[in-house]
C-alpha cells in the first residue's frame, strides 16, 4: 500500500506516534511566527543540538523578541547574537524580513502564506513551516528531512537536487499533507527524519510508516550530485599586542562573507616566515578546509598590509566584537595562555 492510496492512515500514524515522542524543543512550545522564523532560519545549515546546546534560539528571542526590535539593531548586534551559528547571510536576512514586516506591515506577522514567501529571504519551504507551525494552517513543506523520507517511500531512484525531482517532491507533499492538524503532521515529518528515518541508518524496524515504505536499499536514498571536494586554504594570522593592552583586529570587508565581523589580522605566508608560531588549528567552511596559523607579533615588527581595515582594540571590549568562531575560539585560548 502506497500513502497516497490511504492518506488518512498514513497521517494519523504519524501524528499518534509524534504525540508520544514529540521532543520539547523551545520553538515547540510557541506558536509566535516571529519566533518561529527565528529557528526556521536559525536551523538552517545548523543541528538542532548545536542550536539547543548553547541556548542560540532562546537568547536569540531574548535580545530580539519582536521584528520591531530586529529591525532597529546594529549590524554588529544581530552579528554577535549570531556568533557561533556561521553562515552570517542568514541573519542579514532576517533583520531584513524584520524591516519589511514593519514596513509593509506594521510590524505584525503577516498571516497570509504569500505574504510570509513575499519576505525577503524567505522561500518555500520556510513559507509553508512558519504557516503550519504557526497558524496550523496546510501548507506543505519539503526540506531535506521530508526529501528523504519521500525518496525512500517511493523508493524514487532520481536524483533529488533536479527541479524535476523537486517538482515531484512537492506534489507527494501536497498530496499527503494533513489538513486536521497539519502543524503536528509537518513536525512529525521533521521528527521521523532525524530520529527514524535518518541519513546514514535509518531505523526501519522501529518505523511507524514502514507499512508504507517501498525502499529496497533506504540507505542508498535520496541520491544526489556527489559533494564538492573540500579545497585546501591556509590561513596566516598575527596575535598582536601592545603596551596598553590593545590588541590589533582585521574587520571583513563588506563584499565577504562574513561582513563587518572582526578577526585577527591576516598576512601573507612571507610575512609571518620570521614571527614565532603560537597556534595552529583547522575549521571548515562551506567546501573550504581552513588551517589556521597564528603567530606572535609584537606591534614594532608588524608586517605591513596594502587594503585593509585594522584597528586596535582594549582587549576589554572583545566580547563585544563579533567574531567567527574559529578566530574566537583561538584568541580565548592564546589570551588564557600569554595574560
Ligand atoms: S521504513 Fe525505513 S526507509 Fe522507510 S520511511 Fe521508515 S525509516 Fe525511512
Amino acid at each position: 500500500m502506497t500513502p497516497l492510496e490511504s492518506p488518512d492512515i498514513f497521517q494519523t500514524a504519524l501524528t499518534n506516534w509524534f504525540d508520544a515522542v514529540a521532543k520539547p524543543y523551545p520553538w515547540r512550545k510557541t506558536t509566535d511566527p516571529w519566533h518561529i522564523l527565528v529557528s526556521e532560519i536559525m536551523l538552517q545549515q545548523t543541528q538542532v543540538a548545536t542550536v539547543l546546546n548553547k541556548n542560540f534560539f532562546t537568547n536569540f528571542i531574548q535580545k530580539f523578541p519582536t521584528p520591531a526590535i530586529m529591525a532597529k539593531a546594529t549590524e554588529q548586534e544581530i552579528l554577535s547574537a549570531w556568533e557561533g551559528l556561521g553562515y552570517y547571510r542568514r541573519v542579514r536576512n532576517l533583520q531584513k524580513a524584520a524591516i519589511a514586516i514593519c514596513e509593509d506591515h506594521g510590524g505584525n506577522f503577516p498571516t497570509d502564506y504569500l505574504e510570509i514567501l513575499d519576505l525577503p529571504g524567505i522561500g518555500k519551504y520556510t513559507a509553508g513551516a512558519v504557516s503550519s507551525f504557526a497558524y496550523n494552517k496546510p501548507q506543505p513543506i519539503v526540506d531535506a528531512n521530508v526529501a528523504r523520507i519521500f525518496s525512500r517511500l517511493f523508493n524514487y531512484q532520481e536524483r533529488v537536487d533536479t527541479s524535476k525531482a523537486q517538482k515531484q517532491l512537492w506534489e507527494w507533499a501536497e498530496q499527503l499533507l494533513s489538513h486536521d492538524n497539519p502543524r503536528a503532521y509537518n513536525s512529525a515529518l521533521m521528527e521521523l527524519g532525524q530520529q527514524t528515518c535518518s541519513n546514514k541508518a535509518p531505523k526501519c524496524e522501529l518505523c511507524v510508516i514502514k507499512t508504507f515504505c517501498t525502499a529496497i536499499e533506504p540507505e542508498s536514498l535520496p541520491h544526489k550530485k556527489a559533494a564538492k571536494k573540500a579545497v585546501l586554504v591556509e590561513e596566516f594570522a598575527l596575535f598582536c599586542i601592545d603596551d596598553d593592552k590593545r590588541i590589533l583586529l582585521q574587520q571583513e570587508a563588506s563584499a565577504e562573507r562574513r561582513a563587518g565581523m572582526w578577526k585577527l589580522p591576516l598576512r601573507e605566508f612571507a610575512q609571518t616566515e620570521s614571527l614565532t608560531l603560537l597556534s595552529k588549528s583547522s575549521y571548515a567552511i562551506t567546501h573550504h578546509k581552513v588551517t589556521l596559523r597564528v603567530f606572535q607579533c609584537p606591534p614594532q615588527t608588524l608586517p605591513p598590509v596594502e587594503q585593509s581595515q585594522e584597528n586596535w582594540h582594549n582587549l576589554s571590549d572583545l566580547t563585544e566584537l563579533p567574531m567567527p568562531s574559529p578566530f574566537r575560539k583561538v584568541l580565548n585560548q592564546l589570551l588564557k595562555d600569554h595574560f
